[in-house]
């Protein structure tokens, strides 16, 4: 008989880079795998070319290359597309052929798993990816798709910050302290607080900002290069290609403590001109950024004293961007009585993807040790052949008695919590009149699974043939707020089977899985006719699944 044991790795899906990593059992600590160009990030770019061999007539190249031809060729180079993960179908369409978010993605993954079975020598399925925490339903189903796409088994879906706290707790013990991870990543701003306790991670607070992160920073200062520098000037197209790279690299100089200036070469078509920028000028010309960044801190810093808890023991600070002085001064600022170890900066760029692979280790361990004792281990997905007599009956031994333990005492199951509000369109009459709101049934910070059973509304009209439930996803900590239909995430309808009055009662149920899937479940007065909705991402299906 064959037998199989579970393998997972771990996928950092950043904006601007994709970092995987495995775990490695004698560190105990997630190791990355170097991308074959030669280093550990692969830049998250899509180039596309024309090709015969192609069914759809196009090829594409990923990472590097990617990245340096967009210099001739932006308009059929993909880049930042994580950004559109979930709110689009099309990020780029080349001539008669479009590509989603979510198929761009999926070239990502599929040169993040070439780069694991090549530093592996084996064929990996198995994958953890890490989103932001502040990512919602739809970005995250279309985050699954996109693994779906690549041909992956997508055991689990992380939330960056918390994958960067899981890889932390392999390097230091974090047990009883308050945590609060800042990940300024390329295109992302996310922040979670949380409690590491002897069993588990519980998160605190979530919040960030899926529109802020270091290109932010890039194209600001482009700006001000092309008013201060190159006004009245005409660049050709590679040479704009090429001012963003400059710019990047100059944003680079200018985080080091020692540089107080950088400067480059900018080719016009009237010829070239040099640029020099001090820092003092990149600070100004960025500082809504900062500022930016500033009230999303403080956010969390001011929900969390709401909730009882004014002291923040550690700060880890994750995402290339993190290393602008600018954002460790903000922080010094806010926090003037942390001292420097109780400021974590380590591995900024590979500690998400370190911490998604010791978690990805921990999830197989609990499936392998399942599936054990269910007397059915080897049978298939997720599993991977282990021929060897003495090597099975190890694993066997020890997945059941210290496996799990051994690595559950550095990885420790998360305790998540909703980053979001859901409610329900209701019709609200006072003496005004009658208006639409949002009444908020679950409630951002609920720990997860999240439920609220029977909530009554009564019918707004006589003799109604059917009522609209119409679901929002929204930010607020209230009961009641105004209507906006940019935030409706799905609608279906219950109908009413018997002629009744204004006032007759309907009830409704929402239950918030920790995956993020939301059941909406109504039942009309009589009892006749119950409806159950689940929310699927409409960027996937089109429109919701509805059952009746
Ligand atoms: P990540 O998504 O974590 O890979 O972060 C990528 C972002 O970090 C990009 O915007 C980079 O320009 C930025 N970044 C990387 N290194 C530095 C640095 N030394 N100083 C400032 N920003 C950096």
């Amino acid at each position: 008989m064959e037998r199989f044991i579970c393998e997972v790795i771990g996928i950092d899906l950043g904006t601007t880079n994709t970092v995987v990593s495995y775990y490695d059992e004698v560190a105990r600590d997630g190791a990355c795998c170097p991308d074959f160009e030669g280093t550990n990030l692969t830049p998250s770019a899509v180039f596309f070319e024309r090709s015969q061999e192609d069914e759809d007539g196009w090829s594409h190249v990923v990472g590097k290359v990617a990245k340096e031809i967009a210099i001739l060729h932006p308009d059929r180079t993909a880049t930042r597309f994580k950004r559109l993960m979930g709110r689009t179908t099309e990020a780029i369409t080349l001539e008669n052929r479009t590509f989603s978010p979510q198929e761009l993605s999926a070239f990502m993954l599929e040169r993040a798993v070439e780069n694991a079975e090549s530093a592996l020598d084996r064929k990996i399925r198995n994958v953890v990816i890490t989103v932001p925490a502040y990512f919602g339903d739809l970005q995250r189903k279309a985050t699954l798709e996109a693994g779906k796409l690549a041909g992956l088994n997508v055991i689990d879906i992380l939330d960056e910050p918390i994958a960067a706290l899981v890889h932390c707790t392999t390097l230091s013990d974090l047990t009883d302290k308050v945590v609060l991870v800042i990940d300024l990543g390329g295109g992302t701003l996310d922040l979670i607080a949380a409690r590491v306790t002897q069993d588990c991670i519980q998160e605190l607070e979530i919040d960030g900002d899926i529109g802020l992160g270091g290109s932010d920073w890039d194209d600001a200062l482009t700006k001000y290069v092309r008013e201060t520098f190159l006004s009245g000037r005409s660049l050709r197209v590679d040479d704009e290609q090429q001012l963003c790279l400059d710019v990047e690299f100059a944003k680079k100089v200018l985080s080091n403590e020692k540089k107080n200036n950088a400067r480059f070469v900018v080719r016009s078509m009237d010829g070239p001109v040099e640029v020099r920028i001090t820092r003092e000028e990149f600070d100004r010309c960025t500082r809504f950024l900062r500022d930016k960044t500033e009230t999303v801190i403080r956010r969390v810093k001011d929900n969390l004293e709401k909730k009882g808890i004014e002291k923040i023991d550690k700060i880890i600070l994750v995402g290339g961007a993190t290393r602008m002085l600018q954002i460790r001064e903000l922080i010094r600022e806010i926090w003037p009585d942390l001292e420097d170890p109780d400021i974590i900066r380590r591995n900024v760029d590979e500690a998400v993807a370190c911490g998604a692979a010791s978690y990805a280790r921990m999830k197989a361990a609990e499936i392998a040790r399942k599936e054990i004792e269910a007397g059915k281990a080897g049978t298939g997905d997720p599993f991977i052949i282990l021929e060897d007599e003495e090597r099975w009956q190890k694993f066997k031994e020890t997945i059941q008695h210290e496996e799990i333990e051994k690595v559950r005492s550095v990885v420790r199951p998360v305790q998540r919590i909703s980053s979001r509000s859901y409610g329900l369109g209701v019709t609200v009459e006072d003496a005004g009149g009658s208006t639409q709101k949002i009444y908020n049934l679950i409630f951002r910070g609920e720990p997860l699974p999240a439920e609220k059973l029977g909530t009554r509304f009564g019918l707004s009209e006589d003799n109604m043939k059917r009522v609209a439930l119409r679901v929002y996803e929204n930010f607020s900590d209230e009961h009641y707020l105004e209507q906006d239909e940019t935030l409706l995430i799905g609608e279906c309808v219950l109908p009413i089977s018997q002629q009744l009055p204004k006032g007759a009662v309907i009830e409704v149920s929402f239950r918030l899985q920790e995956d993020g899937t939301l059941y909406v479940y109504g039942t009309e007065p009589t009892g006749n006719t119950r409806i159950e909705m689940t929310l699927h991402s409409r960027a996937l299906l089109g429109n919701e699944e509805v059952e009746f």
